[in-house]
């Protein structure tokens, strides 16, 4: 079992570093990345304390723009002391925090008291990010859940969703790149384009050097991984998958994904 799409405490995920490999190899995952949003400090407390019979890798899932659309690219297997990629992820921690304090602002102005320092302390030194904010609106009693914060506030189109300028998609490979890793493009179904649009993106991201596609993230719906792999086969990329876990829910995935149905030669852990 493969998983190379997963979120700790050190971004928005429930389970510490430790925790998270623990689990992963209890459950039989032998080839694991750890891809905190936009931080490699989990991977960082993690990578020399591995459990046995399970092969960390280097990983981390960057926020970037593509056509004016946020969109996420796992990287995997770069160097973590890389500078290129150090000054890389500074851009996104001040980017965060200049986002953080901005939907902070607009939900001052719709009458949440204390949304930032509130956001903040639920995010307790994690790279900050939006379900911080919704997890603290629940407390707070703003709302009754966490999918309510993001439908009425957080969400697409909504006060909390502030336009970020994350680097370039291109500037955002040739960090992994230069870092020594390889490129994934995630979760390509979740941007909700169009498929002219998907192509183009898919286009993009092959000639700014992109090396694999995510075929399987989570729990894929049918028709999921026909649609994926007519875009892989047209670009000759590798393939990636990952459960995207961030916490036990009822309709999320668990860890580790079973590779046995990707063709030998296609996978992107045989380039790792
Ligand atoms: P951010 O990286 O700060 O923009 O936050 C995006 C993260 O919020 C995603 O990685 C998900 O983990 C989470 N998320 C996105 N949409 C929703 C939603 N509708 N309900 C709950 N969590 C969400
Ligand atoms: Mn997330
Ligand atoms: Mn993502
Ligand atoms: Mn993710």
């Amino acid at each position: 079992m493969i998983d190379f799409h997963t979120h700790s405490s050190a971004s928005d995920g429930a389970l510490n570093p430790k925790e998270l490999l623990e689990r992963a190899a209890r459950e039989g995952v032998t080839r694991f990345a750890l891809t905190d949003h936009d931080t490699i400090n989990g991977y960082l407390t993690a990578k020399d304390r591995v459990p046995e019979g399970l092969r960390l890798v280097s990983g981390v899932e960057l926020s970037c723009q593509w056509a004016r659309m946020g969109i996420h690219v796992v990287g995997l297997g770069f160097d973590p002391d890389a500078q290129c990629l150090r000054q890389h992820l500074q851009l996104l921690d001040a980017a965060r925090l200049d986002r953080a304090a901005r939907i902070g602002d607009r939900l001052e102005s719709a009458g949440m008291t204390g949304a930032l320092r509130g956001a903040q302390s639920v995010a307790s030194g994690a790279q900050i990010g939006r379900p911080h904010f919704a997890r603290w609106m629940v407390m707070a009693g703003h709302v009754d859940s966490e999918e309510a914060a993001f439908k009425r506030f957080l969400g697409r189109g909504k006060p909390g969703d502030i336009s970020v300028l994350w680097p370039s998609l291109e500037a955002t490979i040739a960090a992994i790149k230069q870092a020594g890793g390889l490129s994934v493009l995630a979760h390509p179904l979740e941007y909700k384009m169009t498929a002219t649009k998907l192509r183009a993106l898919t286009v993009a991201f092959a000639e700014a050097g992109g090396d694999a596609m995510e075929l399987i993230n989570g729990r894929p719906r049918p028709g999921d991984i026909a649609a994926l792999w007519r875009l892989i086969e047209d670009r000759q990329l590798a393939v990636s998958v990952g459960s995207d876990f961030h916490r036990d829910t009822p309709y999320g995935a668990g860890l580790g994904v079973d590779p046995s149905d990707i063709p030998a030669g296609r996978g992107v852990w045989e380039h790792l």
